[in-house]
């Protein structure tokens, strides 16, 4: 069975893109980027889905926090490639179980978060199937040619990380406590994305959705160059397993030139400097954590069952 990378690799060169297209980046970022002509903003957009049983749980998750998380995920792609939310659109397909109040305190969540990041719910889709299923597309914007992207980042980097990790998995596995709240409550990092570019000249970046591990090796990957790191901040109680490769923490991994002065909290949030950027022996896409070969162990949908590591999802 192939993995999600081989999947997207297949279809991104499948897909390609006509010379002088407004489409200046396509498959292979948190968004692809959209040029339009003469503006002053290039156009970010992203797409998730969010799956019951898989992004969540209807025992565990209310429908606001649903609704919430569901828009979360896609506004934590647009924070990493830092811009700024413009308008979503939101598809929900209902289940029996899911009655109308369900529905509406659902839809509360979307639009309570919408509110708070300034992304309009512009429209969206309906239907009926068996399971929950929800799918957000979120339109960003940032100023042309500015957007941070993946594949940008330079050997003698210096690799950063916002947040405590493993406090999302250890709340799954859980339910109680901080954890719990961390897990149910992810908070998109939209001010610090922006900060990142405005004063840090930020050279990459990405979210954290299937973890440290997967997600820095994408960087790395996409960047063709590798990267030595020690273990990152953790999250009280989590386990540096969790820290490493838990999923659905939406920090952001970024990397800065070297000797940039970059602050130990902002807007309450640590930023801890776990290594560097190194130049690839081989093709890229090795991480050393403390000089020893990190697998990427995080969340991959397409991985042989038994492989993957699934307790960093819902199920
Ligand atoms: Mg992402």
């Amino acid at each position: 069975m192939r993995d999600e990378r081989s999947i997207t690799e297949r279809l991104r060169k499948l897909a390609v893109i006509p010379a002088g297209s407004p489409v200046i980046k396509g498959i292979g970022d948190d968004c692809a980027i959209y040029r339009p002509r003469g503006s002053a903003d290039d156009l970010l957009f992203t797409t998730d889905m969010f799956i019951e049983g898989l992004h969540f749980l209807r025992e565990t998750h209310k429908p606001e926090i649903a609704g919430r998380k569901a828009l979360v995920r896609g506004l934590s792609d647009i924070a990493a490639m830092s811009g700024t939310p413009r308008f979503c659109l939101i598809s929900l397909c209902v289940p029996p179980w899911a009655n109308t109040k369900w529905v509406d305190k659902f839809f509360d969540g979307v639009l309570k978060m919408a509110a708070a990041t300034g992304a309009i719910v512009a429209g969206g889709d309906l239907s009926h199937g068996e399971s929950l299923f929800c799918d957000v597309m979120v339109c960003g914007a940032v100023p042309r040619g500015q957007a941070i992207r993946r594949d940008t980042a330079r050997p003698g980097d210096e690799l950063y990380v916002s947040g405590l990790l493993g406090g999302s998995s250890l709340g799954l596995e859980k339910m109680s406590g901080k954890a719990r709240t961390r897990h149910l409550h992810p908070e998109p990092r939209l001010g610090l994305g922006s900060f990142l570019r405005e004063k840090l000249r930020a050279t990459s970046a990405i979210d954290i959705s299937d973890g440290l591990s997967l997600d820095l090796q994408r960087i790395c990957l996409a960047s063709q160059v590798d990267a030595a790191i020690i273990a990152p901040p953790c999250f009280a109680g989590a386990s540096l397993e969790q820290a490493l490769h838990g999923g659905e923490e939406y920090e952001l991994i970024f990397t800065v030139p070297r000797s940039t002065r970059v602050p130990n909290v902002f807007e309450g949030v640590r930023l801890t400097r776990i290594g560097e950027i190194t130049r690839a022996f081989g093709s890229g896409g090795t991480i050393l954590l403390n000089s020893m070969p990190l697998e990427p162990l995080g969340y991959d949908h397409f991985r042989q069952p038994g492989t993957a590591t699934r307790r960093d999802r819902a199920v």
